[in-house]
């Protein structure tokens, strides 16, 4: 059956072809329609099946395929639109995929979706054209960051070439190069113009046919049953399906049927303003719905696309629209708002001249969802087995996301890092409504944006202080945010020490120079000669306690922890393929009684990894101290002669030895000492309760002043454990890497038998290494940030930069 379908952008298929009837109201815009599938009628929907996946959209059925390829049988899609022209994003999309990404893991998704979109482009018509995408600078500054950009794909594996203005209107001849200053070409991006939706039913097709999938459109999810923490089953408005596993792939209505389980999600929808112009002579006998490159002009906030003979213009020049999600209703399309496209149609005249004046005969504003911090949001809800999420997800990544979260569903983990997408990521204020709109207000703003990886949120802030930033504000504390915690990138009172190291902290100029100052490298060189101060309270501090907890942690970890009390170990938790799931410090501080010490940005992933490996016998006890305890990295040649004149304890190295911890007073301050340093030097970490937190910065600043003790800030933390070669968990290491590959193996202990990831260590080690982390030494320093690339002699990229600092 065919079913007129209207008010689609020219170049789009005018004919929805597998049944489901859909009704037009007349009286709403032409695009926005009300779907009833028949087939359910036809179909008795199953009444069980192993996994739902709410949402038909490219994201549910690649999950569902990539399920399929890993064994998974009985699945069942519901999509409450027609299949597979659902009504969602995926419906409206103009498909455009640009693979360049920042991320890591975004560039390597979208990288892996293009592969996938071309393999399986088999059919006709097709569904993937590899046009190749123009990224175009008009001004200097995006001249240098299409550069970083390139630069940023190179590392990631992808082919990227910064090309002139003249070579860029070659390969599109409707561009002027007399409006851009140079252009960034990307020959395998590419678009998938008739609706990625074609893709997503090839996909759920082929895991249909294959006896693995079962999927009704027509078919509204009322609500998700969950009991004792188990899914149980989903109700539809047809009937009730039991499951004991289900995957929200329900985009931007994903808040809703998780929110009613605690799932919070933050996120929000945003409206896009799209529109297709009249057909332009100059395309005049275009037969294919995309031959021209995909386009992109970031300094404007707009990207193109060619339709047969038309030319499409998508608008992020309007200010962020966002909408809550009990505003959403069913429908994910919003009226046109012809005002939010203007400037957007003078910038497309101002590129592309033949576009100007003409008339839009395609309009529209579909919504789609951004999280709080762009990423997706993947991965099983914190306290329901069996509750999976695979939402914000674009088109660009559809393919590379359903990879992932298959893995994750099959193997309990992915086989990448997948870190930025957890919906274990989430510290408890980002999931604020006030916090959440803020940050996707901004995400939607700054999507096209030159952005310094420096640059600070302006709002919220202040949200998480400790017992120290009022001192440390007095002082001219360069403030950063961090999760919510305030904390000094540097100090301005410590500029005192640049007479003392002026000729040897550098003068950087440019984008090196930004979010920088020459403060930093005062305070490391002052670091090693003195003794500083440092907030460390924003890190994650995870008291494990009960008659299990040494066993727990023996198995949780690489390294041998049950060791005498007092005694602190470096470990890696590693996940099943032997790959850092989390590096961290394991303080014995009783018979039966653990302080894990872990970094501050990852605290909620690695309290979810650890509960969810807990017995569950009530032999384990996992606390978050995080927040209750606040901490002050005593550090420097002095931190020995400024901690002895405050305590009667001995702590000298014999009373005192390196990776050792004691509990002490410092004046009457009860203090936990551990004898660590991430930064290099002599020193100890001092934990104390919140309440104590004034007296002991008073405590040990007035002791420490004839030492020259000072604040120190993250910036030079930084340059300092650089320095000592001290990894970075999630820059340098994280599970796209096994701790041989990470120069760790010293703290892996196969012979102390069992432990996760154990089996897959034995073979890695076997196996021998293929990469390795190694530390680099400019000539010239001062000119990287992280993320580039490194070359061989023959310019091939052999590597890149996890971090780097001056
Ligand atoms: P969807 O396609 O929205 O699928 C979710 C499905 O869940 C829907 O079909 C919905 O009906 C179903 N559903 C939700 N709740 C329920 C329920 N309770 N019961 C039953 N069914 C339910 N991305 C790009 O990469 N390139 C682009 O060029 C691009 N351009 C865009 C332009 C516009 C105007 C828009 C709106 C989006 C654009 N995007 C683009 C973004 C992209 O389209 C989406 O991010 C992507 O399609 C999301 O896929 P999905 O499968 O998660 O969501």
């Amino acid at each position: 059956m065919l079913f007129p379908l209207q008010g689609k952008p020219d170049g789009v298929e005018l004919y929805g072809d597998n049944g489901p009837q859909r009704q037009v109201i007349p009286s709403l815009r032409a695009t926005l329609c009300v779907f009833v599938d028949s087939s359910l009628e036809e179909k008795k929907m199953k009444k069980e099946a192993n996994l739902v996946i709410i949402g038909g959209g490219i994201v549910g059925a690649s999950a569902a395929w990539h399920l399929w390829k890993q064994g998974w049988k009985d699945m069942v899609i519901v999509d409450q639109g027609p299949l597979w022209e659902t009504g969602g994003s995926t419906s409206h999309a103009p498909g455009l995929i640009f693979q360049t990404n920042g991320s890591k893991l975004m560039c390597k998704m979208a990288q892996y979706t293009v592969q996938m979109y071309r393999e399986r482009d088999t059919g006709t018509p097709k569904a993937w054209y590899e046009t190749g995408g123009i990224e175009v600078a008009r001004t200097t500054e995006r001249v240098q960051e299409l550069k970083r950009r390139k630069a940023l794909a190179a590392s990631y594996g992808l082919e990227g070439h910064i090309i002139s203005p003249k070579e860029a209107a070659e390969k599109m001849p409707l561009l002027d190069p007399n409006a851009i200053k140079a252009a960034y070409w990307i020959p395998s991006d590419g678009d998938a113009p008739i609706g990625a939706w074609r893709i997503a039913g090839k996909l759920a097709n082929e895991a249909i046919a294959a006896g693995a999938l079962e999927a009704y459109g027509g078919t509204w999810v009322e609500k998700i049953d969950v009991q004792n923490g188990k899914v149980q089953g989903v109700q539809t408005k047809q009937g009730y399906i039991k499951c004991n596993q289900v995957l929200l792939a329900t985009n931007i209505w994903g808040k809703q049927l998780a929110e009613p389980h605690g799932v919070n999600l933050p996120l929000m929808a945003a409206q896009h303003i799209y529109a297709v112009t009249e057909p332009l002579a100059e395309l005049a006998g275009e037969t294919d719905p995309i031959r021209l490159p995909i386009m992109r002009d970031q300094d404007h906030c707009m990207y193109y696309r060619q339709h047969k003979d038309s030319w499409g213009i998508g608008s992020y020049q309007h200010e962020p629209l966002l909408v809550n999600s009990h505003e959403i209703g069913k429908d994910a399309m919003r009226p046109y708002t012809p005002e939010h496209m203007e400037s957007g149609l003078a910038s497309s005249a101002s590129l592309f001249p033949a576009s100007a004046n003409k008339e839009l005969v395609t309009k529209f504003n579909g919504m789609f969802t951004f999280s709080m911090d762009g990423n997706p949001i993947m991965g099983q809800a914190p306290h329901i087995n069996g509750f999976w999420t695979c939402i914000g997800v674009w088109v660009t990544q559809g393919g590379g996301a359903g990879k992932l979260i298959a893995e994750w569903m099959t193997e309990g983990e992915p086989t990448v890092n997948a870190a930025s997408c957890d919906i274990n990521r989430f510290h408890p204020h980002s999931k604020s409504p006030e916090y959440t709109y803020h940050r996707v207000y901004k995400q939607y703003d700054e999507v096209y944006d030159i952005l310094h990886p420096g640059m600070q949120v302006l709002t919220p802030r202040n949200l998480r202080t400790s017992p120290f930033t009022r001192h440390i504000k007095s002082m001219g504390g360069e403030m950063w945010e961090s999760n919510g915690w305030e904390r000094p990138q540097w100090v301005e009172e410590n500029s005192r020490f640049l007479e003392q190291y002026d000729d040897q902290v550098p003068h950087r100029t440019g984008w090196e120079a930004m979010c920088w100052s020459r403060v930093q490298g005062a305070e490391h060189l002052a670091a090693r000669d003195n003794v500083s101060m440092y907030d460390l309270t924003n890190f994650g501090k995870i008291q494990v306690t009960g008659s299990g907890a040494g066993d727990f942690l023996e198995y949780m970890a690489a390294n041998k922890i049950q060791k005498k009390v007092g005694s602190i170990v470096y470990t890696a938790l590693c996940n099943k393929h032997g790959k850092i799931k989390q590096d961290l410090t394991v303080a014995r501080t009783g018979e039966h009684e653990y302080l894990v010490l872990t970094g501050g940005g990852f605290v909620y992933h690695d309290i979810e990894w650890l509960r969810r490996h807990a017995p569950t016998d009530g032999t384990v006890t996992i606390t978050d101290l995080t927040s209750s305890w606040c901490t002050i990295g005593l550090w420097g040649p002095k931190a020995r002669d400024v901690l002895s004149a405050v305590t009667s304890n001995d702590v000298s190295n014999e009373g005192f030895p390196y990776f050792t911890t004691q509990e002490i007073y410092i004046g009457s301050i009860p203090v936990r000492a551990c004898r660590l340093s991430y930064i290099g030097e002599l020193g100890w970490e001092l934990y104390t309760e919140h309440s104590y937190g004034e007296a002991l910065w008073d405590t040990l600043w007035e002791a420490g002043k004839e030492h020259g003790i000072f604040a120190g800030g993250f910036g030079a933390f930084d340059s300092l454990r650089l320095e000592k070669g001290y990894r970075g968990w999630g820059s340098d290491i994280s599970t796209d890497y096994t701790p041989y590959e990470a120069g760790l193996g010293w703290a892996v202990k196969l012979k102390k038998g069992d432990f996760l990831g154990r089996d897959a260590l034995v073979k890695a080690k076997e196996a021998g290494l293929t990469q390795k982390l190694c530390a680099i030494v400019f000539d010239e320093g001062g000119r990287a940030l992280g993320s580039e690339p490194v070359y061989d002699m023959d310019g091939n990229v052999v590597s890149y930069l996890t971090s780097s600092n001056y």
